[in-house]
């Protein structure tokens, strides 16, 4: 293969053969195909996009750009889940013990936050001492032993993805929608999965703002992913507001302990479980979406989640005293509350705003060599929809350095108008 030839076919949409694209990755993983070729590659994809055939090809090359870990000594199906990110999407926590504790096995590795969404690694480091870098070896034996780990990326998953990825940073070609589902997927793929479950976001909050885009790419990850081997399904779920009632990552913690209690928000817990539903169902531990929804409940109702979770968070090497005593995660020195400034009904909470508030009160990173601070954030006392009366408590600012910016950008993110805009349901739609 003549890699210009290859990329004149891309750039002009054209059928690529079979086994080119493979070829590519090996050779950008490699080093042997120089960046420019790399990145050339990622702005014709970007502009004329890829078929769903060589996707797949993309997508299994960049799995086999590494290590492929091998869970079949795992009895069961594995299954995980990937959610596009949002404001206050903390699921994975109480979700991933939960699944367990009915049965399913969950191999979960997960990513940092960046910008105004948070990361589930960022969450469970809030644990005092949870480690997050274990080997690979260790991860597929607390799979084995309790049926759930959860690690950061290793330097030898999909390493092409890593390569590539920093290529599209650089060369404004990372809304691609083949070349995220590459990404996304090559990455799971990895961990050796049977199964996914996708969070697809829409709205100001995600990645994604609208909610043609974000089928386009639930329906691309579900194809795609399909094709290379994987059982799929996406829920389409609107990221308007935050997600629950805190932003930020020991306050998140403390929320999703309260899910696993069955004490959580409303949307949360409703997300928890219809995203659990789906993995049950996958992993074949229940027939119907209706008899999975009844397996988790009694799994909250049992502590049987929360078990799971305190044995996760002990093998992990955190402190699991703090499933029962929450108090001993950290806490911000100082709290100040956000006040309404005028009475009328919550029109809109501007998630993208509250996201870009925590992290800059230290919750999240602008770049990635950023330091976390686990303990702040911003806990959120009224959705979209409530009456308030000028001087009511809208949220509590969670900060050890001064607030007055988040305090206002908080007050800002706050519309009160005569009425609430109009929001649809929390999932949106079931892509299969
Ligand atoms: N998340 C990923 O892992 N990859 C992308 O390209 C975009 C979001």
């Amino acid at each position: 293969m003549r890699v210009v030839d290859l990329l004149t076919h891309v750039r002009d949409g054209e059928p690529v053969a079979k086994g080119d694209i493979a070829a590519l990755v090996r050779g950008i993983a490699s080093g042997a195909i120089p960046d420019y070729q790399a990145a050339a590659f990622c702005m014709a994809v970007y502009l004329r996009g890829l078929a769903d055939d060589s996707t797949v090809e993309l997508t299994l090359a960049m799995r086999d750009s590494g290590r492929v870990i091998n869970l079949d000594d795992v009895p069961g199906r594995k299954v995980d889940k990937h959610s596009t990110g949002g404001v206050g999407d903390k699921i994975s926590l109480p979700l991933a013990p939960l699944v367990a504790a009915c049965g399913v096995p969950v191999p979960m590795v997960s990513g940092r936050g960046l910008g105004h969404t948070g990361g589930t690694l960022d969450k469970l480091e809030a644990i005092p001492g949870f480690r997050v870098d274990l080997s690979v070896d260790r991860f597929r034996e607390l799979v084995r032993q309790i049926g759930l780990c959860l690690i950061g990326q290793t330097a030898d998953l999909a390493p092409a993805d890593k390569k590539l990825y920093a290529l599209r940073d650089v060369t404004a070609t990372v809304e691609s929608i083949p070349l995220i589902t590459s990404s996304i997927l090559s990455k799971k793929l990895a961990e050796g999965i049977d199964a996914l479950v996708l969070d697809v976001k829409v709205g100001r909050g995600a990645f994604m703002k609208d909610e043609a885009s974000a089928r386009r790419l639930a329906t691309s990850l579900v194809r795609v992913g399909t094709g290379a081997g994987l059982q799929v399904r996406a829920l389409l779920t609107r990221m308007e507001e935050p997600l629950g009632t805190t932003i930020g990552n020991a306050l998140e913690v403390r929320e999703s302990l309260a899910i696993l209690r069955g004490e959580g928000p409303a949307d949360t817990t409703e997300l928890t479980l219809a995203l659990g539903a789906e993995m049950l169902v996958l992993g074949r531990i229940a027939a119907s979406l209706a008899e999975a929804r009844t397996k988790l409940e009694a799994a909250q109702r049992s502590g049987a989640g929360l078990d799971k979770f305190r044995a996760v968070i002990e093998a992990q090497h955190g402190d699991p005293r703090i499933v029962d005593k929450p108090a001993l995660l950290p806490t911000a020195k100082q709290t100040t509350v956000v006040k309404a400034s005028m009475s009328g009904v919550l029109s809109r909470i501007d998630a993208y705003a509250l996201g870009v508030a925590a992290m800059r009160l230290g919750a999240g990173r602008s770049k990635a060599d950023d330091t976390i601070d686990p303990a702040v954030g911003i806990e959120l006392f009224r959705r979209v929809g409530d009456s308030v009366r000028a001087g009511d408590e809208l949220a509590l600012i969670h900060h050890n350095t001064p607030a007055e910016q988040a305090v206002a950008d908080t007050r800002q993110a706050y519309v009160i108008g005569d009425e609430p805009a109009l929001q649809g349901p929390l999932i949106i739609d079931r892509i299969e």
